[in-house]
């Protein structure tokens, strides 16, 4: 399986390993498979019985195939072990009559950024060594918060690997900022910018895209990766929870295979709920993708009006990591979409005029399988409560988001088959907001929210954050974005 650039200048294939290790293709754009591998429904049945690593080993090998089946399942193995995702990595709950809740956030970081950032750096150190790469790999993340703390925890360690990370310091939540601020380990860096996380996001692609920069880098034998989820090997492990909820979801005779599951997907950078797209690609009965915005609503406009505007007012929300208005793996779909000649003149629009708008029957395509809606704070706040208070499920503010979506989506498609929503972070990551939506008053300091919380609701806190929140920040450097680069070439070549 070769990959190749959604903007179809690249001409040339590479292999999934290549493509991972560079995690930008060449001429700007995003790398895809060449074409999406299919699973029949002998396939997925067959992978009901398996284990959460080995349906993971399965259908990596359908798109990773330079790397061996063995090779996969020990990296899955390792990565969704019962030490990582306690008690399992991607169950499913249940919510009501047909309703369920696929649980993403019972890794080391809370967030369902492990799901990918658990085994994606042993991806990344396979990669180095079947590209025969003998430089060091600095990673540079640009991050909301939840990828950042689950990126640094994935790579800290790692041999042949630095990782380096900015944050917007005033668009994360205390608890995610004391989740980086304390990062051990002796290859990261984190640093806080004065600015939002576009500004983060714009600062890290540029340094991507500076061939003089990477140059000077290469002469210090370093070269540049990224962990966002622009990397093929971010989303790859994504597209399997939506095969392994599904399969659970027949497992346990809530739905007989075949039958249609609709999913809601509370969205950012639009890399969840884009894997879900390939799941149903590759065959898996899903019906529509409903991607949950907060107010910063841009993806709602879009896939309402086929317009594509980022110059609007930026909120910054209690559902942070949601917080963006260019959402990067849109490309993605575009290019699936639309193809290789329309991705490149949207994103070309996109750059230059901050905006673009699909012809109507470009929208059509994509609204057979996308619908959007957004929630604002005060609904976003009444969901947190109204599902605690009506079915004990403590949820985080960015499920809760989901929730709200998911509930407008059945009634205005009055739907009666099976909804799945994604849930994303565990309520303790956003405990100042859970609380408050609960009781209706902010707890006086945002860190000791999470006790609060665990007083309130006698719901046991995930135990990687009881302990992050006893630790010292480390890491508290705040620089202004016209100082990434330097700061970026300063700890590259730090020995
Ligand atoms: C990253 C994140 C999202 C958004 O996911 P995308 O893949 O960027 O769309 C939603 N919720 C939480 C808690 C996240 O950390």
């Amino acid at each position: 399986m070769k990959y190749i650039s959604t903007r179809g200048k690249d001409t040339v294939g590479v292999s999934a390993a290549e493509a991972i290790k560079r995690g930008l293709a060449g001429d700007g754009g995003l790398y895809m498979p060449e074409s999406i591998p299919t699973l029949t429904e002998e396939e997925i049945k067959a992978l009901i019985p398996l284990s959460y690593p080995e349906r993971a080993a399965e259908i990596l090998s359908l798109f990773l195939t330079d790397y061996t089946k063995d090779e996969l399942l020990s990296d899955a193995r390792a990565a969704y072990s019962e030490e990582k995702f306690i008690p399992t990595a991607a169950p499913v709950s249940k919510l009501g009559k047909n309703r369920y809740m696929l649980e993403l956030w019972h890794g080391p970081t809370s967030a369902f950024k492990d799901m990918a950032l658990q085994i994606m750096p042993r991806l990344f150190v396979r990669a180095l060594k079947k590209c025969g790469e003998g430089r060091e790999a600095l990673i540079l993340v640009a991050t909301s918060g939840d990828t950042g703390k689950a990126a640094l925890e994935g790579y800290r360690d790692v041999d042949g690997t630095k990782i380096k990370v900015f944050y917007p310091i005033n668009g994360v939540s205390s608890v995610q900022k004391r989740q980086m601020q304390s990062q051990e380990g002796a290859n990261v860096s984190v640093v806080g910018i004065v600015g939002n996380f576009d500004d983060a996001q714009t600062g890290v692609k540029n340094i991507f895209s500076d061939s003089e920069f990477a140059h000077e880098l290469d002469k210090n034998g370093v070269f540049l990766s990224s962990a966002n989820s622009i990397n093929w090997g971010r989303l790859v492990p994504q597209i399997v929870y939506y095969v392994s909820a599904y399969c659970d979801l027949c497992k346990c005779g809530d739905i007989s295979y075949g039958q249609r599951l609709d999913v809601c997907v509370p969205t950012g950078n639009f890399g969840n709920i884009f894997a879900g797209y390939i799941a149903k690609l590759m065959g898996l009965p899903i019906g529509k993708l409903v991607c949950a915005s907060n107010k910063n609503n841009v993806l709602t406009d879009f896939l309402k009006t086929g317009r594509y505007n980022r110059q609007r007012e930026f909120f910054a929300t209690m559902s942070p990591s949601m917080d963006i208005l260019i959402s990067s793996n849109l490309e993605r779909l575009l290019y699936v979409a639309l193809g290789h000649q329309k991705c490149a003149e949207y994103m070309g629009k996109l750059q230059a005029d901050g905006e673009y708008t699909l012809k109507p029957d470009e929208l059509k395509i994509i609204n057979e399988s996308f619908v959007g809606y957004f929630t604002d704070e005060a609904e976003c706040m009444r969901t947190v409560k109204k599902t605690y208070e009506s079915s004990h499920h403590l949820i985080d503010t960015h499920t809760a988001v989901a929730l709200s979506a998911a509930d407008r989506y059945i009634s205005e498609y009055n739907v009666e088959g099976a909804v799945l929503t994604v849930s994303t972070a565990s309520p303790y990551k956003f405990a100042a907001d859970v609380f408050a939506s609960l009781t209706g008053t902010k707890p006086e300091c945002d860190l000791d929210a999470p006790d609060m919380l665990e007083g309130l609701t006698g719901v046991t806190m995930p135990s990687p954050l009881s302990r992050i929140l006893k630790m010292a920040p480390i890491h508290t450097d705040v620089i202004e974005k016209g100082d990434m680069k330097k700061e970026t070439y300063s700890f590259a070549v730090k020995k």
